[in-house]
């Protein structure tokens, strides 16, 4: 393959049409594709129809060298991509042994086989065949006329768990050469601003090459390196890193980490420690966030939903009076719902969030005030955010459970918490 290989993404599946499934598969595939350094020029979806997928096909071997397609790989689609996408690149579907062996393997355990999964056995001619770990349609990957075709099954669970192991080593041993990405997490400065800090340098990089991600909360930066292999493109990457620590400092949450919660369980692990949340506009939205991560129960005892005051009160011991007196959104509140909630469930650490996420305001406070507060033993720190009225609530709550972690991270880390 060339240099710089450009990738489409092609989602097959009329429920991401309707809109009733989000198109996740195209967001996390082209994420890991960064991560390798190729590039993806296109994302389109198109509906469980072999005439339109036809077409899609046709308009994406025109303008990519890497095709990616999520979905209608199992029984309930008759193998349409498969189908479709072999007819495209005149090979035929051969029935694959190894696949049904394992398919019979499902059989005999029970595990839902259908009447017509039999057909997933079958794949197009000299492709390499991509196990499905987590369900029965296998992906497959084939090399034809100077492209590279990978199919991979729409379940997000089934389509990330397949590009991981199968995948991103096929694709990166195509690229005959060795491109390693990281990527520095950053929170507490936004993406134009680290633009701006680095404008110049990216500028005049080519490789290893530098760019910023916006995420809907925080941003990250992207260091790409090619080279013959993975030590010296790991060798080209280590000083613009350091450079880039050395800039942005404490803003760096972490390192090819998914998102802060994550930095944060690691630190917890470190140290050894555990937090509880007290959650008002965010809903549990914290709690939510930290127990997806796998193992959250060590370093994660519990939470309240505190949405009323009288509630404060019940779950958090907020004192009426300081209720009465300042108002729920305030920062002796939020004070008060960090140390409540540490004490009462006996954590090393407690958060709390209260604030306005709008659109509705209170007549005192703006939209987007919020209260966000650590209670540590013998310390208390409180963050007070104006986000601004035209935020969305979703972003509010999303962006104050970011301050939460954030304040986590730092205090576990030594740093200026506030
Ligand atoms: P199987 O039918 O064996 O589950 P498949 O590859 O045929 O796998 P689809 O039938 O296309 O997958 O989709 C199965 C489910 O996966 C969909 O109903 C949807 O919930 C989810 N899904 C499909 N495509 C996507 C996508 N691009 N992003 C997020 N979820 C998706």
């Amino acid at each position: 393959m060339n240099k710089a290989p450009e990738a489409e993404i092609l989602s097959v599946g009329t429920e991401l049409l309707l809109g009733h499934v989000t198109n996740t598969d195209a967001r996390d595939v082209s994420e890991m594709l960064s991560r390798i350094g190729l590039n993806v020029k296109y994302h389109s979806v198109v509906g469980d129809n072999p005439e339109r997928l036809r077409q899609c096909v046709e308009i994406a071997r025109g303008r990519a060298d890497v095709i990616i397609t999520t979905g209608g790989l199992g029984p309930t689609c008759d193998d349409l991509t498969k189908q479709v996408l072999a007819d495209c690149f005149g090979l035929k579907l051969v029935r694959n042994e190894e696949v049904e062996k394992s398919l019979y393997e499902y059989i005999r355990t029970g595990r839902g086989l259908t009447p017509n999964t039999h057909q997933q056995a079958l794949l197009p001619e000299g492709c390499t065949v991509f196990p499905n770990s987590c369900g029965t349609a296998p992906g497959c990957a084939f090399e034809k006329d100077g492209k590279v075709v990978v199919m991979l099954p729409g379940p997000p669970k089934e389509c990330r768990a397949m590009f991981e192991r199968s995948a991103l080593p096929y694709l990166r041993r195509l690229s005959g050469e060795a491109i390693v990405s990281h990527s520095l997490n950053i929170f507490g400065i936004g993406e134009s601003a680290v633009d701006d800090l680095f404008a110049d340098e990216m500028n005049a990089m080519t490789n290893p090459s530098m760019a910023p991600y916006a995420k809907e909360c925080d941003c990250l930066l992207q260091i790409t390196a090619k080279a013959e292999n993975e030590a010296e493109a790991e060798a080209m990457i280590a000083p613009v890193r350091a450079h880039v620590l050395q800039v942005l400092g404490e803003y760096v949450y972490g390192e090819d980490v998914d998102c802060i919660e994550e930095a944060v369980m690691k630190l917890l692990r470190e140290h050894g420690r555990t937090f509880a949340a007290c959650e008002s506009c965010t809903g549990g939205d914290i709690a939510r966030r930290f127990t997806e991560l796998p193992g959250a129960s060590a370093f994660f005892l519990g939470g309240a939903v505190t949405y009323t005051n009288a509630v404060k009160t019940e779950l958090a011991g907020v004192p009426e009076a300081l209720l009465a007196e300042k108002t729920a959104v305030s920062r002796e509140v939020a004070q008060a719902m960090a140390e409540g909630i540490r004490e009462r469930l006996g954590a090393d650490l407690g958060v709390s969030v209260t604030g306005l996420a709008g659109p509705d305001g209170d007549g005192v406070h703006e939209v987007g005030t919020v209260f966000i507060a650590l209670a540590a033993e013998g310390q208390i720190f409180v963050r007070e955010t104006h986000m601004g009225s035209t935020r969305t609530r979703s972003f509010i709550r999303r962006m104050a459970g970011n301050h939460a972690f954030d304040m986590l991270r730092r205090y576990l880390s030594g740093m200026q918490v506030e």
